[in-house]
């Protein structure tokens, strides 16, 4: 058995990384799995060189150790046979349309956001394949509903066509999309159960969509709670605002303190005592995960760590 925890390294960790890096940890350490660190740095824009390695003491610090670590940039020549496999299934094509493109298009037609309208459908790949050209390629899906339901029950269930349209597999920049990857590497790896954040539920469907165009069946799915800014939104790596300070550079951080006041958030102790990874995992039970989101209380750095 097989779980892993898989961030953008596009930045340093926050409580909600810590939260979610735990909670992957968790899992799979009480199931016996192993337990791989996937740091997902495709995106050469937004993954700027040192990232991940901070990423990466972020979460040394924090107490999580990791069976095997997976840098995905190392993982292209697995996207690209995925990128064949789909080529041999007749399902990938390239497609010239801007974002602005689409967007004007959908809106046209009241499809809303950006669905892709299948535009570029008939066009074929060049005589080279799709390594020859320099268009955005996408993946032709089936205009039907993917049942799915995650391990709490959630029914995730859509048309990721009507929903989505044809993703895109590979960006124009040369970057393969994080759906399609994280697809190919999950496969790769043997993950069986994807634990990860519920902000991600919406993409499941489609993910699911993309395991069966290349022949596979998809992993379960657990989507856990997110801790929120007081505004609401999700926490973000890029640091822009006091809420999503670097957690290791707070100031007195102490791992130990940090781990009980998100165990405590996340409904895995009752009160904030000093804890570690290893000593939650003696009692862990996702019975006592709380289901909804947290938002952090605005004393949050204030209060030493
Ligand atoms: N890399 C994604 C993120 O940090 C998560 C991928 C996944 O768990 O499916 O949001």
């Amino acid at each position: 058995m097989t779980g892993r925890f898989a961030p953008s390294t596009t930045g340093r960790a926050h409580p909600g990384t810590l939260l979610s890096g735990l909670l992957c940890w968790l899992d799979a350490r009480s199931r016996g799995a192993e337990v791989i660190l996937r740091l997902e740095d495709l995106d050469r824009m937004r993954c700027a060189p040192g990232l991940g390695d901070m990423l990466l003491r972020d979460l040394e610090w924090f107490g999580l150790d990791w069976d095997k670590e997976i840098w995905q940039s190392d993982l292209g020549a697995q996207h690209h046979a995925a990128l064949d496999s789909l080529v041999a299934s007749g399902l990938l094509y390239p497609c010239s349309c801007s974002r602005n493109e689409v967007r004007a298009r959908a809106r046209a037609r009241a499809f809303g956001g950006a669905v892709y309208d299948g535009r570029c459908r008939h066009r074929s790949l060049p005589a080279g394949g799709w390594r020859a050209t320099k268009d955005t390629l996408r993946v032709c899906l089936d205009d039907q509903r993917v049942e799915v339901f995650d391990v709490d029950g959630r029914d995730l269930s859509q048309n990721p066509l009507r929903e989505f349209g044809d993703p895109i597999v590979r960006r124009r920049d040369g970057v393969v999309a994080y759906n399609l990857a994280v697809v190919v590497d999950d496969q790769n790896s043997g993950v069986e159960l994807v634990v990860r954040g519920a902000d991600l539920a919406f993409s499941t469907a489609l993910q699911v969509g993309l395991h069966r165009c290349l022949g596979w069946s998809a992993p379960r799915y657990r989507h856990h709670l997110l801790l929120l800014q007081k505004t609401g939104g999700k926490l973000s790596k890029s640091h822009e605002d006091g809420d999503t300070l670097p957690v290791a550079d707070a100031v007195d951080a102490d791992p130990t303190a940090l781990c009980g006041r998100i165990a405590r958030l996340a409904g895995l102790v009752s009160t904030d005592e000093s804890t570690t990874p290893q000593k939650l995992l003696e009692t862990f039970s996702w019975d006592a995960v709380g289901k909804e989101d947290v938002v952090l209380a605005d004393d949050f750095w204030a209060r030493r760590c």
